[in-house]
């Protein structure tokens, strides 16, 4: 473990994500807590919002109810003015009268737009009607037991909502005493269809209801909670209602509404009728001249739908401020360990460049050693060359030494045999024998060319060689060589033999080198077999194609190599010829000049007994 990594503690190990974690729970909650805020934030902004359209719709619709009721009350009063109405009711037989009247309630109601128009004796019973040639007219009906004739008949000016008991049409009644030199004759009444009213609301949306002082809905844009109460009904108030009349049969039960929260004197959140029971806002305008009330409900769902939306979006606000923070911090962090790796990379290649700069240096100064040594190395070999071929020469010129006292009596022989024949052709010229001296003159010419022939290859064997490899054929070379040391073959009685095969055989060599070669080898038998004394002597020379090489082999019947100098026997200057006699070069240079042409030179002992040494030279076409 590195000497700077943390050491874990238990305690703290555990601490650590703890303390993390109860953070992001305080986090959290303080999120639902804002998003809590949002919602309550946006709802009541939108409550607000409804709260003020919805005023504003109750002052529109109390208004124009206003407008077209206020329109009729003066109209009952107006009926005491005319005459036919006031004779009509202190003349209750006669019936051209009311017939009058019955026409006139009939035009006063079609201009005034009224439902009907109606003239009360004061027992309650009905004297004329706007409707009376319906076969339902009011005429004759007695109406005393409607809480706004009976009103009237007591002096108060009636008004009154309710169901008409004939056709059962709810609609609004004006009443007002008829009075005749301060004496009351009657009741004029008014009936006026305000149902209208309901088609406005329910087209603008939103719903509105009226209700009565005892809280009974009359009129609503909503059909189905009409009469319904808003509160369930004292006892003493359902009997009334149902002596008046005033609903007709109408059960009056409660709509059901529930409050949820009260906003103020006129507003509040309630819960709507079962099944549906959505919570709506609700706000009521009182109508003091009639003693009603209207109430307007908006739905709450649209502002809690955006209270929802409003909650859900700050929620998402701090979920990406969150994430943005976090995004930020392994921004920075990644930034950071960029940063150190990028500067570790720097390091590495700073190193690197250090390491391949020292690296490249030590390679330059091998190769000026490699350079330098190779330098040598060549004027080495160039040396060493240098040496080979003196060495080369130096062999030669010691075979030559060695073959000097075999040439030296090879040349003085046909000189003394040249002198005496010469003599003799001059005697015998003198005595003219003239043929003789001719046959003396052609030998001596053979010997000349004889001692030529001999000079010649002396020559060429001591010439420096630096040739090309030729095709050299086998036979010529063996027989120039063969040359040199004939006189010894002669003298010390050896057998010569050159197996067959040898004709037509070419090597690819230096004819020159191979004579020098096979001189070294020829002389060495004739050493061998000297030194040895053996007899018969023997020198065989074969030669032989192998696949693409030629095998020249030389094998004499000396005593052969023993084994222990086997492996010397190419060495430079091994030798076991008796000081003055050999160099021990021979060997080493010839093996070195085959070696030169691709070859091979090496030594056998064949089962006869003697030695066998073999030229391996490539083959030459
Ligand atoms: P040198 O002839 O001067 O001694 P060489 O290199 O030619 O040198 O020969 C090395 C030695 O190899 C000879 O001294 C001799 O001992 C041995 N040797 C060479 N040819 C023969 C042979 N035909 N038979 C036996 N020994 C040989």
């Amino acid at each position: 473990m590195p000497a700077d990594a943390p050491t874990v503690n238990p305690r703290q190990a555990g601490r650590w994500p703890r303390r993390r974690l109860a953070l992001w729970a305080l986090l959290l909650l303080a999120f639902v807590a804002l998003a809590g805020v949002a919602y309550r934030y946006a709802e009541e902004a939108a409550i607000d919002r409804l709260r003020q359209s919805g005023a504003r719709r109750l002052d529109t619709y109390t208004a124009s109810l206003e407008n077209l009721l206020s329109k009729y009350d003066f109209l009952p009063g107006t009926f005491e003015l005319n005459n036919d109405v006031i004779a009509m009711l202190r003349h209750p037989g006669d019936e051209v009268l009311r017939t009058q009247v019955n026409v006139y309630l009939e035009r006063v109601n079609r201009l005034a737009g009224s439902t009907s128009i109606y003239i009360v004796n004061l027992q309650g019973v009905t004297q004329a009607a706007s409707n009376w040639r319906a076969p339902d007219s009011f005429v004759g009906d007695n109406v005393a037991f409607r809480p706004y004739v009976r009103d009237a008949l007591r002096g108060v000016p009636g008004g009154f909502y309710g169901v008409g008991t004939t056709r059962g049409e709810p609609g609004y009644y004006f009443a007002q005493g008829i009075y005749h030199d301060g004496r009351m004759l009657g009741v004029a009444t008014v009936k006026v269809n305000i149902e209208s009213q309901e088609d406005g609301w329910a087209e603008a949306g939103g719903k509105v209801l009226l209700t009565d002082a005892h809280g009974v809905v009359f009129l609503s844009s909503v059909p189905a909670w009409k009469y319904h109460t808003l509160a369930p009904l004292a006892p003493a108030v359902r009997q009334e209602l149902e002596q008046s009349r005033q609903y007709v049969s109408h059960a009056l039960v409660p709509l059901g509404l529930r409050v949820v929260r009260v906003l103020d004197s006129r507003a509040g959140i309630v819960a709507g009728p079962p099944p549906a029971g959505g919570l709506m806002l609700s706000q009521s305008r009182a109508l003091v001249r009639r003693n009603w009330r209207m109430v307007y409900l908006s739905d709450l769902a649209p502002a809690r739908a955006s209270a929802r939306a409003a909650a859900l979006l700050t929620l998402l606000s701090e979920a990406l401020a969150v994430m943005l923070v976090l995004y930020a911090r392994q921004r920075h962090r990644l930034g950071r360990q960029r940063r150190r790796a990028r500067e570790d990379l720097q390091r590495a290649y700073d190193q690197l460049e250090n390491l391949v700069a020292e690296r490249t240096a030590s390679l330059q100064q091998m190769t000026r050693e490699l350079r330098d040594e190779n330098a040598v190395r060549r004027q080495a070999e160039e040396q060493l060359h240098k040496a080979q071929s003196e060495l080369v020469q130096a062999g030669k010129m010691a075979v030559l030494g060695q073959l000097s006292a075999g040439i030296t009596h090879e040349l003085n022989q046909p000189l003394t045999a040249l002198r005496t024949m010469a003599d003799n052709a001059r005697v015998l010229i003198e005595r003219g024998r003239l043929d003789d001296a001719r046959a003396n003159l052609d030998t001596i010419s053979q010997l000349v060319a004889r001692m030529g022939l001999l000079t010649g290859q002396l020559r060429q064997f001591a010439r420096k060689s630096g040739a090309l490899p030729s095709a050299v054929p086998v036979a010529e070379a063996v027989t120039a060589a063969l040359f040199l040391v004939e006189r010894r073959i002669a003298q010390e009685r050896v057998g010569f033999r050159m197996a067959t095969h040898a004709r037509d055989l070419y090597a690819l060599c230096d004819s020159n080198r191979l004579q020098q070669v096979l001189v070294n080898l020829f002389s060495n038998a004739l050493d061998a077999m000297e030194m040895a004394g053996s007899a018969p002597r023997q020198l065989v020379v074969d030669a032989a194609r192998h696949g693409d090489r030629i095998l020249i082999s030389v094998t004499d019947s000396g005593p052969g190599i023993p084994a222990e100098i086997r492996a010397q026997l190419f060495e430079p200057f091994f030798t076991t010829k008796p000081q003055g006699k050999g160099l021990g070069l021979g060997l080493a240079i010839s093996e070195q000049i085959v070696r030169e042409f691709g070859g091979q030179l090496r030594a056998e002992s064949p089962p006869e007994g003697g030695a066998r040494f073999i030229i391996d030279l490539p083959r030459a076409e």
